[in-house]
């Protein structure tokens, strides 16, 4: 038997958002006063915190639990309010928000200043949502798709940001569920090029191979949509965190699998799962 054909989707595994993000805090690591923390964990993978903490790079979920020293934004933005404490305090403040970030926070501020009822289109307790809701005043609403819409709107004037890494998918969906009960519809397509770049060559990829594996945190919104996009169109389908989840039966009578990323999957996850499949004898 032939072995397995193994096949790496482009743009699979860390964004230019999180390696920035990354590259700063390893450099803040060595040159930045200490304590040097975080706030919050950098990107959603267990290993990477490790590899971090071992640097003297620690975590804190709040501004408050800083004792001095150099706080780290990450590339999901915080809340207007946590930024205002930060700059009044006399913390180092470093900002790895991502640009693609900043910009929905302030197409956020803007439609809510120009009247408008704010709905974000994301996952309600995610960091990013947390930091656009700040944004968007305190009528906004957060959705994950139309179902979550009130039954009736407080307002026919609707303005729409999106967290950076949904798909157009959802983003379509939300938009024909609204364009019926709304009489000004303003919908600004907040998401970010590589979230596009990732899931338009998952989806092209994922029509071409008999099975894929998406490697990624289980609690990354962006890799379970990638997952999600993929199983629409290859049910066999696998969501994986490291190498040693695969399992060979999966495959078995199967001529090829392809391979994606989330966002924060660093490239030896991904090295180690690809090293796994190509051992596998269908
Ligand atoms: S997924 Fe997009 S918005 Fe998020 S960090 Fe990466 S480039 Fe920035």
């Amino acid at each position: 038997m032939s072995p397995l054909i193994v096949r790496i989707s482009d743009y699979a595994g860390f964004c230019w958002g999180v390696e920035r993000a990354l590259d700063m805090t390893y450099r803040a690591a060595d040159e930045a006063p200490a304590p040097v923390n975080t706030l919050g964990p950098l990107i959603h993978n267990p290993s990477v915190i490790a590899d971090l903490k071992t640097r003297g790079v620690g975590v804190v979920s709040d501004v408050t639990e800083t004792q001095g020293g150099t706080v780290i934004l990450r590339s999901h933005g915080v809340p207007r309010e946590t930024r205002e404490l930060l700059t009044r305090s006399d913390l180092t403040v470093l900002d790895a928000t991502c640009p693609f970030v900043t910009s929905a926070q302030e197409k956020a501020a803007l439609l809510s200043d120009e009247g408008y009822l704010v709905i974000i289109l994301g996952e309600r307790d995610h960091p990013e949502v947390l930091g656009l809701r700040s944004y968007a005043g305190k009528d906004s609403l957060v959705v994950e798709s139309p179902v979550d819409l009130p039954a009736k709107l407080p307002s026919k004037r609707v303005g729409v940001v999106v967290q950076t890494t949904q798909s157009q998918e959802r983003l379509a969906e939300l938009v024909a569920g609204l364009a019926p009960r709304t009489r000004e519809l303003l919908v600004h397509n907040t998401i970010c090029s590589a979230t596009e770049q990732r899931q338009g060559a998952a989806r092209a990829m994922a029509s071409e191979v008999d099975a894929v594996v998406v490697v990624g945190g289980k609690e990354s919104g962006n890799t379970r949509r990638l997952a999600e996009l993929c199983a629409a169109k290859q049910p066999r389908t696998h969501h994986v965190e490291s190498a040693d989840e695969i399992d060979p039966a999966w495959f078995r009578g199967l001529r090829s699998v392809g391979v994606t990323a989330g966002a924060s999957t660093p490239p030896g996850q991904i090295e180690a799962v690809v090293a796994r499949l190509r051992k596998v004898e269908p």
